[in-house]
């Protein structure tokens, strides 16, 4: 696969680090023993050192290996579109945008950060990653990065969408990972969270706690979480630095609305980063408005303090909106969405004013996914449909008060692959969650 282009774009050659310009710095992750910040050491066990010192790293730009660039150059740069259609559908005074990551081999953002970090474990020597998966994009990505670096890789799958959508198992399969419902039987974790919740349907703490526990039992092997951490937002900041150029490719300057979905913060993270700077250093007054669901409303209903990463207490304590690392979330479609916390950096920016949170249901997400479907062509992802809800609600309002503003919307990825959700929608059958 290698895209061909009149005139070769470029790509990102680093990353950018918001924690280098931010106004406050963020409150340090802690050892969950000790309650003091934690020391790379602390992490050695399950992360090589390559991302622990991106974890902790407030330097601005941190450079993309070349051969992550190589990869990367398989989907990226990802397209930025204008949506004329969906302008016209809508009857809307607004200039809408959008950013789509659905190009993907996977068909989400997730690619941007799971080759990074196989790169990185590879380069340490690690020939094994575990990990969760909700709803399976997080899974499929790490499968892809793993079978790109010649490393084996072990998943386990929130059990409520390990049954009811087959289809991103296989995917993982097919890219060579093992698969496995959590809880499950084959870690200690998962026995015990049984125990505690009989029949539970699972949820992304669950599964992590059991991937944790595997990666600590064996030397080879590492753990990778597709969101929440600070190097996964700083993987994602591709997606924001691309758009920046692509903008002005449209001749616009930057808009004046940018809606992103959140579950774990890391696509609103990559997208709203470096729009972010722009606002700080003077250059702009982006509205970033991040959208997450309803059913799992950590930014808009959750309190801010330290809580797990995790269900059973083995992650460091993350300073972050939460609804506390117990809370099960609906079985709402948009599985990616379905977590207790978010990205202590997207909660710090959060807690500062440098964005706003809005929640939205999932069927009035649905409504917004069909319309834009119909519209452009393309279908969203279900978490995407989020951020398409809260722009077409902005445009609407925009066009009441005769605005015309300009709006960009993070499309994070496709829809194919949740085409049972959208028949759901249609029958009238969804929950109003
Ligand atoms: C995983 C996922 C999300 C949610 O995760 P974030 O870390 O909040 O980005 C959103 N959209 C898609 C398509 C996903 O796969």
């Amino acid at each position: 696969m290698t895209k061909v282009f009149l005139d070769e774009p470029d790509i990102p050659t680093h990353w950018y680090n918001l924690v280098a310009d931010l106004p406050t710095p963020p409150a340090p992750h802690l050892h969950p023993g000790t309650k003091q910040p934690l020391v790379p050491e602390d992490m050695t066990a399950i992360f090589p050192m390559g991302l622990i010192e991106q974890e902790a790293s407030s330097e601005r730009w941190i450079r993309i290996p070349d051969e992550v660039q190589e990869i990367y150059r398989l989907w990226r740069p990802s397209p930025l579109h204008r949506a004329r259609r969906l302008e016209q559908a809508l009857g809307t005074t607004a200039r809408i945008y959008y950013k789509y990551e659905g190009e993907s081999p996977v068909g989400s953002h997730k690619t941007n950060s799971s080759v990074p970090q196989a790169y990185y474990n590879k380069l340490a020597g690690k020939t094994r990653l575990t990990t969760e998966t909700g709803a399976g994009q997080w899974g499929a990505a790490l499968a892809f990065a793993t079978q790109v670096f010649g490393m084996s890789c072990d998943v386990f799958q929130v059990r409520n969408t390990y049954d009811a959508k087959p289809y991103r198992r296989m995917l993982m399969q097919t890219y060579g990972a093992t698969v496995t419902p959590s809880p499950s039987d084959t870690t200690e974790a998962g026995r015990r969270l049984q125990e505690r919740f009989p029949g539970t349907t699972g949820s992304l703490g669950m599964a992590i706690s059991e991937a944790i526990e595997l990666a600590v039992q064996d030397p080879n092997a590492s753990y990778a979480l597709g969101s929440v951490l600070n190097h996964v937002c700083l993987h994602q900041t591709v997606i924001g630095q691309e758009t920046l150029k692509q903008l002005v490719v449209f001749g616009e300057d930057l808009p004046d609305y940018l809606f992103a979905c959140a579950g774990g913060g890391s696509n609103l993270a990559g997208l709203s980063f470096p729009f972010i700077r722009e606002n700080l250093e003077g250059r702009g007054h982006v509205d970033i408005v991040a959208c997450e669901p309803a059913a799992a409303p950590s930014l808009t209903q959750g309190e801010f303090r330290y809580d797990f990463g995790d269900s059973s207490g083995m992650t460091p304590l993350l300073k972050m909106y939460t609804l506390g690392n117990d809370f099960v979330p609906d079985p709402v479609h948009a599985g990616g969405l379905r977590y207790h916390g978010m990205s202590p950096l997207v909660s710090h920016c959060y807690h500062e004013g440098l964005l706003r949170a809005i929640a939205v249901k999932q069927r009035d997400a649905f409504a917004a996914g069909i319309l834009f479907a119909r519209a452009e062509g393309i279908v969203p992802a279900s978490e995407s449909c989020h951020a398409i809800a809260g722009a077409v609600a902005q445009a609407r309002r925009a066009t009441e008060a005769g605005e015309s503003p300009v709006i960009l919307i993070g499309v994070s990825g496709s829809g194919q692959l949740d085409l049972p959700a959208y028949a759901e929608y249609l029958t009238g059958d969804m929950l109003d969650a």
